[in-house]
Parts: C-alpha cells; sequence; structure tokens
C-alpha cells in the first residue's frame, strides 16, 4: 500500500490506499494545484496568515475539502508552534472563522466525534495522520524536525490510547509529503537530538554530508517510531514525494522561505 498522487482530478491531492481502505473517513493530503490564488501563492494556498487574499483561499479550502470528501465548514485547525502539544479536539472547538487564527496553539490534533476536520499545515515538515478504525478516533500530526524530536507522533498514538481506548495494532498511519532524505540537510542538532530522543533506532536514517553536515530522513525516523509504539509494518504507508524535488507539486520552506502558500493535511472520521 502507499500514498498515492491522484494528479487527474482538478484539484491534484495525495491519499493514502490504507486509510481509503479501511473506510469511514475523508483524509487527503494537498498540493499546491488546483487552486486560485495567485503568485507566489499558486495556486491552492490554504492559509491565512502569510499575506493571500482570503476570499481566494476560502475558494481553495472549498475546493480540497470538495475533492476529499471533508467538510470546509468544520475544519479544526490549531497554531502550530514546532511542539509536542497535543490538543483533544470537541464539538466545542466549532465556531471559530475558517480566517481566524485558532485560540490554542498545538502540533497534534486528536478527535473521536465524527465531523471535525483535523487539519495540520506543512511545506516541508511531516504532516502524519492516524486512524483507528475499532476505536473511531483520528489524528492529524505536524512533525517538523524540532517536534519529531520531542515524539510528539508516538505521543499522538498514546493519547488515542488513553483517551478512546485504542490498542496500538488497530492504529493506521499515513505519512505524507515533506522534505525528504535526498534533501534535508542540517548541522549536528538535528541528528543529535533524533539520537538522544530514539537512540540507535534514529541511526540508519541518518547520512553524513560533509564536515559538520548530515543528511537526515525525519519520514524514516517516524515510521520506525510508530513501528516502536505498536503499530503493524503493514498499517504504515509512507509518502516518497520531497517537498524540495518537487517544486511544481509542492511548496518547500527551504526552497523559497516565506514567499509561499501553505499544504494541508487533513482528517475527519464520516
Ligand atoms: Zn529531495
Amino acid at each position: 500500500m502507499s500514498v498515492i498522487l491522484d494528479s487527474s482530478h482538478p484539484v491534484p491531492h495525495l491519499s493514502s490506499t490504507l486509510l481509503t481502505a479501511a473506510g469511514g473517513i475523508a483524509h487527503g493530503f494537498s498540493t499546491r494545484l488546483g487552486g486560485v490564488s495567485s503568485a507566489p501563492f499558486d495556486s491552492l494556498d490554504l492559509g491565512y496568515n502569510r499575506g493571500d487574499d482570503p476570499a481566494r483561499v476560502a475558494e481553495n479550502y472549498r475546493r480540497f475539502c470538495a475533492a476529499i470528501g471533508a467538510d470546509h465548514d468544520r475544519v479544526i485547525k490549531s497554531r502550530q508552534i514546532h511542539t509536542a502539544n497535543i490538543h483533544v479536539v470537541t464539538e466545542a472547538d466549532l465556531g471559530v472563522a475558517l480566517c481566524e487564527p485558532a485560540p490554542y496553539e498545538a502540533d497534534g490534533l486528536v478527535t473521536n466525534v465524527p465531523g471535525l476536520c483535523l487539519t495540520v499545515f506543512t511545506a516541508d515538515c511531516v504532516p502524519v495522520l492516524l486512524y483507528d478504525p475499532v476505536a473511531r478516533c483520528v489524528a492529524a500530526v505536524h512533525s517538523g524536525w524540532r517536534s519529531t524530536a520531542m515524539a510528539i507522533v508516538p505521543k499522538a498514538v498514546q493519547v488515542m490510547a488513553d483517551r478512546f481506548g485504542s490498542r496500538q495494532e488497530n492504529i493506521i498511519a499515513a505519512i505524507g509529503p515533506a522534505i525528504g532524505g535526498c534533501c534535508f540537510q542540517t548541522q549536528k542538532e538535528v541528528p543529535d537530538a533524533m539520537l538522544e530522543t530514539y537512540g540507535s533506532a534514529a541511526a540508519p536514517f541518518i547520512r553524513p554530508d560533509g564536515p559538520g553536515h548530515f543528511r537526515v530522513d525525519l519520514r524514516g525516523i517516524i515510521a520506525g517510531s510508530l513501528h516502536n509504539a505498536g503499530l503493524t509494518g503493514n498499517h504504515i504507508d509512507i509518502s516518497d514525494h520531497c517537498t524540495a524535488c518537487r517544486p511544481d507539486l509542492f511548496w518547500s520552506h527551504r526552497l523559497v522561505g516565506n514567499a509561499r502558500g501553505s499544504m494541508a493535511a487533513m482528517i475527519q472520521l464520516l
């Protein structure tokens, strides 16, 4: 199974064949294609905080949510701050206008309430969607290197277990498009942080790249951490799309800095 790109759709997007096969949810990862925003936000910008025309961003939400079967008027998002904070979402979190910032800071959202569309934003950082079709709960996680070093994804699995009775072996994970080990060049602090958190399990995903530099495969580290958290290997889908290798499909913060739009990963219990 895999994370596949539907490039023939009017709003090209990615989805996990594992999550789709499990049924009972809407989910997807956006690309930069299929929207109405103009440069440098062209064209499917889902960020209200980067200077784009809010009316165009609203239309982009309508298009992307329609493409994946989610409710654009029930989107739940957070202010992402590269932590391991996880917010358990309830109906009480509805009612914030899409164009307004969320009233809380978190890099992970978890819920068991159907009809709430959990949303995280990325442009190189790793988006991770989790679904337990037995206990009926979902999570959306924004896992950049700092949050990965704080083990936010295994923490989200633990929240699903603690709050909603999930059994780890029932959880399905989809790891979305992100900067790959091909392009994520770092200094020593990133591999040091990964080795401190994950020990030797992180080592296969760190390559030396000249004096004082490394290339780090965050998705590989996250997949390994999910395996260690108790997920089965055939319940973990990993996108092989690199945001920095494919500027035609994605925005990469590394490549273009702040002059860009935002991509989103969404998951909603139906
Ligand atoms: Zn790359």
